[in-house]
């Protein structure tokens, strides 16, 4: 089979190399696997293909545990991966080049220290992880299943490129870089009542065995789980993630879209 990611790697190093663009099938085959991308405006959804073949040239894909990443996978990732930076550019991905595919949930080993002092070793299953200037891991079952899950405003990919997004100016925090000291200040007011309402109708929820809330409540360990969590909801789900965080999306348009 012709690999089309290897022709677009024989391009690099070229000088006024220019990225192919995405054939025609693949790109619809990826629309199609991905209806919150395919329900996006034309100009939009030429801008994204624009940019995912940018994408695709600077960035390396690794297949874990004898995993093959084809040019079908690579490409639904980087599809993903480009929507937060959509208007932003793809400069907010330049700090690391690797993405590492794995088949399934990848088992990784934590431990903590609990109040007696004993170390408490664990695995812990994860579908993605970001590191701070280094690579995306990700895994392919659950970055094939998020056509399905959109649904319920969960997307594995823009989880951990927000991550990406977040860690431009340090640590993981849930606050990204921002233009100035007002866009921090109400950066931070905004998320900070959002994050405190989420978390208490979590608890609530636990506690009381209410409804629970319709984000997903992984977003109620942190402010930075918070943030990658709400973004994952707003851009795949947009409509059902304003119904309960109408604010977020005013901020979120503003910094995604540069309003
Ligand atoms: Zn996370």
């Amino acid at each position: 089979m012709l690999n089309w990611l290897q022709n677009l790697a024989d391009l690099l190093g070229l000088p006024g190399g220019r990225p192919k663009a995405i054939p025609e099938a693949l790109w619809q085959k990826t629309l199609k696997r991905y209806p919150f991308l395919a329900q996006r405006p034309a100009a939009q959804r030429q801008q994204l293909r624009t940019l995912v073949g940018q994408f695709l040239q600077h960035k390396e894909f690794t297949g874990a545990h004898g995993l093959t990443v084809t040019d079908d996978m690579a490409v639904a990732i980087a599809a993903q991966a480009c929507l937060p930076v959509l208007q932003l550019g793809l400069s907010w991905y330049d700090d690391f080049t690797g993405i590492v595919v794995h088949p399934g949930a990848m088992l990784a080993r934590r431990e903590t220290r609990d109040a007696a002092g004993v170390v408490h070793h664990y695995k812990e299953a994860l579908l993605g992880e970001a590191m701070h200037g280094g690579p995306v891991t990700l895994s392919w079952q659950d970055v094939a299943a998020s056509g399905a899950t959109a649904e319920h405003g969960h997307n594995v990919v823009i989880h951990e490129f927000i991550h990406k997004i977040d860690m431009r100016d340090g640590a993981a925090d849930g606050c990204p870089p921002l233009p100035s000291r007002a866009a921090h200040a109400a950066w931070h007011d905004t998320m900070q009542a959002a994050y405190d309402g989420f978390c208490e109708q979590v608890a609530m929820a636990e506690r009381f065995g209410g409804a629970p809330p319709w984000l997903d409540a992984y977003g109620a360990t942190a402010p930075a789980e918070f943030f990658a969590v709400a973004c994952e909801a707003y851009f795949v789900n947009r409509e059902r993630f304003t119904q309960d965080f109408a604010a977020l999306t005013v901020l979120f348009d503003r910094f995604f879209k540069r309003k």
